[in-house]
């Protein structure tokens, strides 16, 4: 039989300030603590960054016995115990990738009572007969971390989580937290019946990450602009996505050779090698990684500075997922995206080619659909972000594309009437590039040989350039106004009359954001609008403060073979820069510092901030 804990205080604002070192607790924070330590079961939706982990960390404190925190991935739940055991919780992780030794120490500390939270993965708290002596003990909580897990309309099913309805059945009086940032309706619900939570209360934070910005680029061909683009944020850690393996290693030997630390990553390579570039990235600062989206869920650091996509993304959801692994730390971070015309089509077909059922299919079209609506909008693109979650934002940002380069709207009336009659005269056959080829009048061989320069519409679009067409043509497939079939190899034809006829005839107003023309576009920088990533950056090569604080912190975690950010968050290093504390109780009370952070650090911390005065 094991023994539990007892509570460390009641109190969830003293265990804030006095373990984690913090203020105040954040959003609807206090709100689920309170309610789990009164013994409430629910559900938290809460943004990457948001701070979903003291919902379950301070209630497990303030109630007696173990607290047991579900989560999935062991390089997750390694960071998160290594954090806690700093902080001086006694916190332990059971997982196959244990030595035995390891496993054994674990088992003894839960037998002898000495524990306050353990995390355990799904499969390993299903398997022998773990539950069975947990049950032997008061439990504090249950926390289903990543619980979108359990669902199959979210993007990271996994059998095993479907098995966590037992929970509710064995510890019918153990309140069960779960907690998720994906945003999808339809996968709350499932999460909320799935883990019979169905008379929890629901936790729901604004999905708003306002220290990210969005920018938003028309792809041109190669990889310059991304080159341009990273050049403003060298020194910093980032992710780039890519869709294919093949695509990853080759941008990763680009940047490579344009003098980045990069490394690739996707289901391709083995094990090792994955853990290895997982590890690189985690330990170190100013490391790419260009990563398939199997570089995904785990990815806890805090100090990511840009997420940057080549391609497009399966799905809006997967965009905000994905970005949202920028600025965890709530410190200025860029979601930078190269969206271009070939990717639609291309994506259409993978989910026709996906093998799924018809109806599933058709959800992921309407997933793709709001994707492109996003890529093309033309005012502040987090606007339309959170409209796609549900949720309002009344005031444009002012930090993303939309609102800091606006964008003209031009009258293109006449020029989709043109672009359609291409399309038309043509034969409904030939693809993008030929189409936009005929209606600037080039002499290609392709068009001599069918004789396309003979068509009525051979030459009438000299107005506008080659890019503004492609775009054009763009928006036309978004509006479902022109077609890709599946068999049609990237040709573009008519779609349903109702949309072609009206575009057809200029009795449809249509008013579209075109790139300029493309001499301007070469003098506009890649990732422009005043890098926020690149300020902060320079912030530290100004202030030598905060440079020896980092090199302090990167000592300290090398010798504890701990990620730096574990030791402190970067934003506590700021802090200390800017208010340079003079003694132990002023440190106490920079955000970050507890008593036993203090205690195991503040002298070291004020020999630093003294040495650093003196100079
Ligand atoms: P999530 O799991 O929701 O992505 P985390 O729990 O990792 O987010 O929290 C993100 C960051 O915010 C962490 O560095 C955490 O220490 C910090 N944080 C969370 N709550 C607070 C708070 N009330 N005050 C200050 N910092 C907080
Ligand atoms: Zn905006």
């Amino acid at each position: 039989m094991l023994s539990s804990p007892a509570a460390l205080s009641s109190d969830p604002l003293e265990v804030l300030q006095r373990v984690f070192g913090y203020a105040s607790f954040r959003g609807p924070q206090e709100a689920i603590v309170r309610h789990v330590i009164a013994g409430g079961s629910g559900l938290v939706l809460m943004p990457t960054g948001g701070g979903k982990s003291l919902c379950y960390q301070v209630p497990a404190l303030c109630r007696p016995g173990l607290a047991v925190v579900i989560s999935p991935l062991i390089a997750l739940m390694q960071d998160q115990v290594e954090a806690l055991q700093q902080l001086g919780i006694a916190a332990a992780a059971l997982h196959s990738g244990l030595e035995a030794e390891e496993n054994q120490r674990v088992w003894r500390q839960l037998n002898e009572g000495q524990l306050d939270l353990l995390y355990v993965s799904p499969e390993r708290l299903l398997s022998g007969d773990l539950l069975e002596r947990l049950g032997g003990a008061p439990l504090a909580l249950f926390a289903i971390d990543e619980a979108h897990c359990v669902s199959q309309w979210g993007h990271d099913f996994r059998p095993e989580y479907r098995q966590l309805d037992q929970l509710a059945q064995r510890f019918p009086h153990v309140p069960r937290l779960a907690l998720t940032a994906t945003a999808d309706p339809r996968t709350q619900a499932d999460i909320r019946e799935r883990l019979q939570l169905q008379q929890g209360e629901v936790f729901l934070a604004s999905f708003d990450r306002p220290n990210i910005r969005y920018l938003l680029r028309h792809k041109q061909s190669g990889n310059a602009q991304l080159l341009q683009f990273l050049a403003e944020h060298r020194g910093v850690s980032g992710i780039v996505y890519a869709r294919s393996r093949s695509r990853v290693d080759r941008v990763a030997a680009e940047l490579k050779a344009a003098g980045y630390d990069a490394i690739g990553y996707h289901a391709g390579m083995d094990a090792e090698a994955r853990r290895q570039a997982l590890q690189r990235f985690r330990l170190g600062s100013g490391v790419v990684v260009v990563a398939t989206i199997a570089f995904g869920m785990g990815i806890d650091k805090p100090d990511v500075r840009f997420v940057a996509h080549v391609d497009l993304p399966k799905s809006l959801e997967a965009y905000y997922q994905e970005t949202g692994r920028a600025g965890r730390d709530g410190l200025p971070a860029v979601a930078w995206m190269a969206h271009g015309a070939g990717d639609i089509p291309q994506l259409r077909r993978f989910i026709d080619d996906s093998g799924a059922s018809e109806e599933q299919k058709r959800i992921e079209h309407g997933k793709l659909e709001a994707l492109i609506a996003y890529s093309e909008a033309s005012g502040c693109r987090r606007q339309v972000l959170l409209r796609h979650f549900g949720e309002g934002l009344a005031k444009p940002c002012n930090n993303c594309d939309g609102c800091l380069e606006p964008q003209q709207r031009s009258d293109c009336r006449v020029a989709a009437q043109k672009a359609l009659s291409a399309v038309y005269r043509t034969g409904q056959r030939f693809g993008a590039a030929h189409v936009v080829d005929v209606l600037l009048g080039g002499n290609t061989e392709r068009i001599r040989t069918l004789g396309h320069d003979q068509l009525s519409v051979y030459g009438i679009g000299k107005e506008l350039d080659r890019g503004q067409w492609r775009a054009l043509l763009r928006q036309l497939v978004s509006l479902g106004a022109l077609v890709s079939p599946a068999d049609a190899k990237g040709g573009l034809c008519f779609g349903p009359p109702e949309l072609v006829q009206p575009l057809l005839k200029g009795e449809r107003d249509l008013e579209l954001v075109l790139p300029p023309p493309a001499k301007e576009q070469r003098r506009r920088s890649a990732g422009s609008a005043g890098s926020a990533v690149g300020a902060s950056a320079a912030v530290d090569a100004d202030d030598p403060l905060l440079a020896a604080l980092k090199t302090w912190r990167r000592e300290q975690a090398r010798d504890q073979g701990v990620p730096p950010y574990v030791v402190f968050h970067d934003r506590t290093l700021v802090e200390l820069a800017a208010v340079r504390p003079g003694s132990l109780s002023e440190l106490g009370s920079v955000s970050g510092i507890g008593t036993a952070k203090l205690e195991r650090y503040g002298t070291a911390l004020l020999e630093v901030l003294a040495a650093a005065g003196d100079r």
